[in-house]
């Protein structure tokens, strides 16, 4: 199955000369989103992973139907001020200004490996700020996976772990 033919290309989103690549006619189609599923897990699964992590907001959606098929855990790496409890945080540049992400204290214990999902990667800046935030925490990266890779902005070379993902676009 081609899963490109189920990604729709919205022009001009968020700002005019973006070409936004939108996953919810992926999500939609039922069989489309299994085998997205199915692929991301083969992916993965060969790390072992103790814990899966998504990132706000469209990385939840990637890896919580992950985390079930695995039979493992996931939590979630947020915006700021979202998350109840004792939480660490990360700050990061953007391209103008700086964006700060937090997850829960508790959510991983030292040594424990991780995989962190998103259902883009562009630039690489928010999978980089996300795996700095979790070695903070004590978790051991092992790898990351999204389903899109926008290969032109090069955003694998900012990320020290390996990548996978699923279609790319150049
Ligand atoms: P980066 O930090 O790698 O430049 O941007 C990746 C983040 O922005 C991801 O969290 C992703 O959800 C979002 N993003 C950027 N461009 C797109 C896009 O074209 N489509 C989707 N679905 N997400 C995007």
């Amino acid at each position: 199955m081609d899963l490109k033919e189920h990604i729709r290309a919205v022009p001009d989103f968020p700002k005019p000369g973006i070409l936004f690549y939108d996953i919810s006619t992926l999500l939609m189609h039922a069989e489309a989103w299994q085998e997205t599923v199915r692929r991301l897990t083969d992916e993965v699964a060969p790390y072992k992973p103790d814990m899966l992590v998504g990132i706000e907001s469209r990385g939840f959606l990637t890896a919580a139907p992950l985390a079930l098929e695995m039979g493992i855990g996931f939590f979630m790496v947020r915006k700021k001020g979202k998350l109840p409890g004792e939480t660490l945080e990360y700050s990061y540049g953007l391209e103008y200004g700086s964006d700060t992400i937090e997850m829960q204290a508790d959510a991983v214990t030292p040594g424990q490996r991780v995989i962190v999902l998103d259902d883009l990667l562009a630039t690489g800046g928010t999978m980089d700020a996300s795996i700095q935030l979790l070695r903070r925490a004590g978790a051991e990266v092992a790898a990351a996976a999204c389903i899109i890779e926008l290969t032109f902005l090069e955003g694998r070379s900012k990320v020290d772990v390996p990548v996978h993902t699923l279609v790319s676009y150049d």
